[in-house]
């Protein structure tokens, strides 16, 4: 394992550097009061105009898609450099993370070109339509169906699909123009079998979006209702039936993409600098057993992250993929933020501290709300477990005992 740039990292890195302290402007600090959704999206889209002018959009994707050629470690790198400063982030991490090289992997030609220079300038964002009511951690337990209207071949119907059914906690399907929408097309196969992958116009016929608003106060996802939509069958994307394999083209990106600690979120020296600040009846309480421990364990956990982190960087800037041990950030992330957090949150109750806007309180209750969806999104605990017990661990694997049963033949449960 080698963590230093190579000459040629060290050169990309200082140019990103270079053109982040020139372009970044007032991003450069923390925002003085937190942005409203519609000044978040227009923020949002004017800094990806920004970095696609400057040729720091698609920096893995091909240059025959519209993209930089380059490796992973560029792209890491200037996530990096990115993340240090405070620009508006998140609107397109779904959608450029993982939509469209689904779309430019799997869909025609003519198809990547209509959707993937849009969605790399920011004019039209992305969202990913996978989970449902009973779908989630079992995806291909999904049950909005497409019907072929007729085949065209042999004269008869349009050949379009009619898509009936609900998505839900689709991220940003309320600011989205378009989705890539995995469906049911042949219930008689068994489930991971009869799935086909479409794009879908989020503005059609018979689309709607709902809001759910969640316990942070802020409404980021939605549930998403499909009666009667039609989609071309050119806007299919790879086979009929292969629809699971499509969908491991993005769950891939997906796991890549949400494995480290978000921005700027609390770390062990937020515990520390918040109880050198308390006194309690007891003392200082720094000098307490349980918050040197918390901030020790902490402070552990965050090193761990790190270095697991590194450790896949260096196997990308040797030219390798990581593995599944990717799992292992996710889960040590959200569970340590959620830890600390809540301690943090305690102390400082009984010492009956405020929670004022800017705050590092303020920051510890956010992420302490954020956690507990982190431990959820891109793969909940207990699925990244089986993960790491089966492909890392080689254990024996999970029970799947429906896995080659007709669909129609499962009993809902
Ligand atoms: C912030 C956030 C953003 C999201 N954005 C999107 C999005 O944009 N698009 C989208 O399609 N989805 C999105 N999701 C949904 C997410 O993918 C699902 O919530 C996730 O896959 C879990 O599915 P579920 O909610 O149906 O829970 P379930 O799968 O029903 O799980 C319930 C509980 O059972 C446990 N469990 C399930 N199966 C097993 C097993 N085999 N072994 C052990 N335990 C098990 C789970 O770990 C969990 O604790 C988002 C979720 C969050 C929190």
């Amino acid at each position: 394992m080698d963590f230093n740039d190579t000459p040629a990292e060290a050169e990309f890195r200082a140019t990103v550097k270079a053109w982040i302290a020139a372009n970044a402007g007032e991003y450069l600090q923390p925002p003085e009061k937190p942005w409203g959704l519609d000044d978040f999206v227009a923020r949002s889209k004017a800094w990806q105009r920004k970095k696609h002018a400057a040729g720091y959009v698609g920096i893995t994707w091909p240059k025959a898609v519209g993209g930089q050629g380059l490796t992973p470690m560029h792209q890491i790198i200037f996530g990096q450099e990115e993340s240090r400063t405070y620009v508006p982030s998140g609107l397109y991490s779904i959608g450029l993370g993982m939509c469209i090289p689904t779309v430019f992997t799997h869909g025609s030609p003519e198809i990547a070109a209509r959707y993937v220079p849009k969605a790399l300038v920011g004019d039209e964002v992305w969202c990913q339509l996978f989970s449902e009511p009973v779908a989630g951690s079992d995806l291909a337990g999904i049950r909005t169906r497409a019907v072929r209207d007729g085949d065209p071949g042999s004269g008869s119907g349009t050949g379009d699909w009619i898509i009936n059914g609900q998505k839900v906690w689709t991220s940003f399907a309320h600011k989205s123009d378009f989705g890539i929408v995995v469906c049911r097309t042949d219930f008689d196969a068994p489930k991971h079998k009869g799935l086909t992958m479409f794009i879908v116009d989020m503005k059609a016929p018979g689309v709607e979006v709902r809001g759910i608003k969640q316990m942070s106060g802020s409404s980021d996802f939605n549930e998403v209702f499909f009666t009667d939509v039609r989609v071309k069958d050119s806007h299919r994307l790879g086979a009929v039936g292969d629809g699971w394999k499509v969908a491991l083209t993005t769950l891939m990106h997906e796991r890549l993409a949400v494995g480290g600690k978000p921005r700027h979120a609390p770390g062990y020296q937020t515990l520390m600098t918040l109880a050198q600040g308390i006194d309690t009846e007891h003392g200082p309480a720094i000098a307490q057993a349980d918050v040197r421990r918390t901030i020790a364990d902490t402070y552990i956990a965050d090193e761990g992250i790190k270095l697991t982190q590194m450790r896949a960087l260096s196997a990308l800037s040797r030219g390798a993929m990581p593995g599944p041990e990717q799992s292992i950030s996710k889960v040590v992330v959200a569970k340590t933020m959620q830890d600390m957090a809540a301690f943090a949150l305690d102390l400082s109750e009984s010492a009956g501290l405020e929670v004022t806007p800017g705050s590092d309180l303020e920051k510890l209750q956010g992420s302490y709300l954020w956690s507990a969806g982190l431990r959820i999104a891109g793969g909940t605990d207990e699925i990244l477990r089986n993960i790491i017990a089966e492909r890392v661990l080689g254990l024996p694997g999970d029970l799947r005992p429906d896995k080659d049963t007709p669909f129609s033949e499962l009993k809902p449960l």
